[in-house]
């Protein structure tokens, strides 16, 4: 049955050109579980209408966990002084494309720590080998960098950069990035659209102080810079950073959160991410792929690597072998009727455009 209240906000968050804050805290703020259910129908219809049933597959690398931020959140921030450092080897990183590419997936991305001595012509040597040996979408995640830097990886053939803006409110911004600026965070974000990058953004969900309002804000952010992928997630406490008391971000908000930016950006790609996979120990993936998420990002970091990229607490899989995920994701697919799609899935938005 539909609800007579909440089915005209719904229409108006996918038809309108211009979206009502209201509308958006209205439906961020649902709490009658008949509503919240037909909120992430809705989505869902909309997700199989511009992106499909297939889940695309992005293999995941997380080369280095060396981190020289401070972010409040982040277990690999610098003070977290107890945890061990370390850089794969090329060679290290190449065997975990060559077994990415072998299970057939067509992204792979290439995730670390943000550090400010990374060597820019190091990695650009990474992608060139990585385009030479494999056809794999590579997407970098590698933090804020200079446009010098970005250019340089796009020409080696980098085709995408994920950089989630984690939240839009300046002031909580700075209490959590007391080393970053959000106007940095904007000029990276617009050097890597300018530069032909398909652009990646996305939040977190929870922060400590954080409220409806915020995060209504950032999905009118998301819904204005027209991202190729967004992530989002809850936010996980940490032990070892300052933040080690605060609740973790509430999954309902998060499904939430994923359903209205999948009615307002439409066929953008959206991860159910590790995070809503690993928080309060539970795997709410599935929730998310059933609430307008079409992505699922397999980790492929080496063991005992992956076991020291911990951005937070319990993270999903952090003890598996690489390439253990196949089942585990075909059952998934399987249970929520899904697909499993291994192709690049390049950007809908990017395709969209080309063909006006
Ligand atoms: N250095 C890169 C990659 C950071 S790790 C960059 O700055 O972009 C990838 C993502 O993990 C971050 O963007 C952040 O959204 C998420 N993350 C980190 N710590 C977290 C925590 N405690 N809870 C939830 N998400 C977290």
């Amino acid at each position: 049955m539909t609800d007579k209240t909440l089915q005209p906000v719904l229409n108006r968050l996918y038809a309108a050109d211009v979206h009502d804050k209201a509308d958006i805290e209205y439906a961020l703020s649902l709490k009658d579980q008949a509503q919240i259910a037909e909120l992430f129908a809705f989505a869902d219809e909309i997700r199989r209408r511009h992106v499909g049933d297939g889940i695309l597959l992005r293999g995941l690398v997380e080369f280095s966990n060396n981190c020289d931020n401070t972010c409040k959140y982040c277990g690999l921030n610098k003070t977290n002084t107890n945890l061990a450092r370390y850089k794969l080897t090329d060679r290290q990183i190449l065997n975990c494309i060559e077994q990415i590419a072998n299970a057939g997936i067509g992204t792979v991305v290439l995730q670390s720590g943000e550090q400010a001595d990374l060597d820019a012509d190091w990695l650009a040597g990474i992608i060139r080998e990585i385009k030479i040996r494999f056809d794999i979408a590579v997407t970098l995640s590698v933090g804020e960098k200079s446009r010098e830097d970005y250019a340089l990886w796009k020409n080696a053939g980098a085709d995408r950069y994920l950089l989630k803006i984690e939240t839009t409110n300046r002031q909580l911004y700075q209490n959590l990035h007391p080393q970053i600026t959000l106007d940095n965070r904007l000029r990276c974000s617009r050097d890597l659209k300018t530069l032909g990058y398909q652009n990646g953004s996305g939040s977190i969900i929870g922060l400590p102080g954080q409220t409806i309002s915020d995060i209504a804000d950032d999905i009118l952010f998301f819904a204005r810079e027209q991202f190729d992928m967004i992530g989002i997630g809850p936010f996980i406490p940490h032990p070892a950073t300052a933040l080690s008391d605060c609740p973790p971000g509430n999954v309902e908000l998060v499904l939430k959160t994923i359903a209205v930016t999948r009615i307002i950006t439409k066929d953008t790609h959206l991860p159910a991410t590790t995070a809503i996979g690993s928080v309060n120990g539970n795997d709410y993936r599935p929730d998310a792929l059933m609430a307008g998420a079409n992505v699922l990002m397999p980790n492929f970091t080496p063991q005992p690597w992956r076991q020291l990229y911990e951005i937070y607490p319990g993270k999903r899989c952090s003890t598996e072998a690489p390439g253990s995920c196949g089942p585990c994701i075909d059952m998934m697919a399987n249970v929520i009727g899904r697909t499993i799609d291994l192709s690049r899935g390049d950007s809908l938005k990017k395709k969209r455009k080309e063909c006006a």
